[in-house]
């Protein structure tokens, strides 16, 4: 524990007495002081901890119970709260809603308190991307239902876009079902091709989830849809012309009239909406997903205060089954050789680079890991969260080391 931390009730006050609060104001102590005195944080799009491939999730009861139990003790350890992001196959709804059920009794009895809640990654998606083709398909009118009854019971957010051959009104029923019990719709997988349907879909999302007062999150901000500029250099080769391509564009300064050029419409639309406070960027701070220099400039542009920090995490080659394969100096998944599904990166890894890299003051990095996740955990889970955060804190290196 930092020696100079004394706890007192839900904030933690330093010994000269400033308390710090939940909007970052008095924040001016040492980083690894700072990540303690404001909690664990939040692993909000985790495929899997440990030998756990989430989206392979255990079928009856008993087995799910347990497989909860091992999963919680898995976060536990790392000092985490993991929101659990799974895909789901058509016909597995009813496993999804046991697995949920169980989770939701269980939190009630005070138990899981590492388990933040869940996440699926779709089912309806427009760009299949990296993930497992099983994962994406298009639910009936009652299946919407009954995935939009889960927003009751601790799923937080369905990433959604508008696939090939749904109509704008069907899309918006969908919206206006997800958010009716609170799901957060999480824009992304957006068809590679159509960028006038990608955006119809954005505006669609930002004006139905407005009426139902929930905010708008989204998958990985610059992953999965259309672009204008080139936003990760994963190769040697690309590396090697990483530089020299990076040289032609150091000294322009992303603004509210050159952003939708240099980026693309797309995530040009996402991110004024951001700052528009319409919606939070889920962004993907591992260095490879999206290169540091553009991560920097996501910051300058948006700002913390609605950054969500996501790991796309899982620990073992597998995601629904399907075998991911690694490369040599990367902590990327890939599915078929070329295509990214996945990563290695934790979100310590993610704060090490916030750190270092991009040189993020305390505030925003905790803003990105901590505070602006929380908020869009479950109520249950936001009202009781572990209470011995800060001994397990205490055995964390990453977090007490790092420009403390
Ligand atoms: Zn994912």
């Amino acid at each position: 524990m930092p020696a100079d931390l004394v706890i007192s009730s839900d904030d933690a006050v330093w010994a000269d007495g400033v308390v710090i609060s939940q909007d970052c104001s008095s924040l001016h102590a040492p980083y690894g002081s700072t990540i303690a005195a404001m909690g664990l944080p939040v692993e909000f799009h985790c495929h899997g901890l440990g030998r756990y491939d989430f989206s392979a999730f255990a079928t009856s009861d008993v087995a799910q119970a347990r497989w909860l139990e091992e999963i919680n003790a898995l976060a536990e350890k790392e000092s985490i709260i993991v929101v659990v992001t799974l895909f789901v196959r058509s016909g597995e709804l009813s496993i999804l809603e046991d697995l949920v059920q169980v989770w939701h009794c269980e939190r009630s009895r005070n138990r899981l308190k590492n388990i933040g809640g869940f996440g699926i990654e779709g089912p309806m998606l427009a760009s299949i991307g990296g993930t497992p083709k099983s994962g994406g398909w298009i639910p009936t009118d009652a299946e919407w239902t009954r995935i939009s009854d889960l927003g009751r019971m601790g799923v937080i957010y369905t990433v959604v876009s508008q696939s090939s051959g749904v109509e704008n009104a069907r899309f918006s029923s969908v919206i206006d079902c997800l958010c009716s019990n609170g799901i957060h719709p999480a824009l992304g997988h957006f068809p590679q091709d159509d960028v006038a349907k990608a955006l119809k879909s954005i505006e669609i999302t930002l004006d139905r989830a407005e009426l139902h007062g929930v905010k708008v999150l989204t998958d990985h901000l610059f992953n999965d849809m259309p672009r204008n500029f080139r936003h990760a250099w994963r190769t040697e080769k690309e590396k090697r012309g990483r530089l020299s391509e990076l040289m032609s564009e150091r000294d322009v300064r992303w603004t509210s009239s050159n952003l939708e050029k240099i980026v693309g419409p797309v995530a040009a639309a996402l991110m004024k909406a951001a700052l528009e406070k319409k919606l939070s960027l889920c962004v993907n701070f591992d260095g490879e997903h999206v290169d540091s220099s553009v991560l920097r400039k996501t910051v300058d542009f948006v700002g913390a205060d609605q950054i969500v920090a996501m790991t796309d995490r899982v620990d073992v080659p597998r995601l629904k089954g399907f075998h991911l394969a690694d490369k040599p100096g990367s902590k990327l998944w890939y599915v078929n050789g070329t295509t990214v599904a996945a990563s290695k990166s934790t979100i310590d890894d993610q704060i090490r680079l916030m750190a270092s890299q991009l040189r993020m003051t305390d505030c925003e990095i905790l803003k990105a890991t901590v505070v602006n996740p929380r908020r869009f955990l479950p109520k249950i889970v936001r009202d009781n969260l572990p209470e011995d955060w800060l001994t397990q804190l205490s055995m964390h290196p990453a977090r007490t080391s790092i420009g403390g």
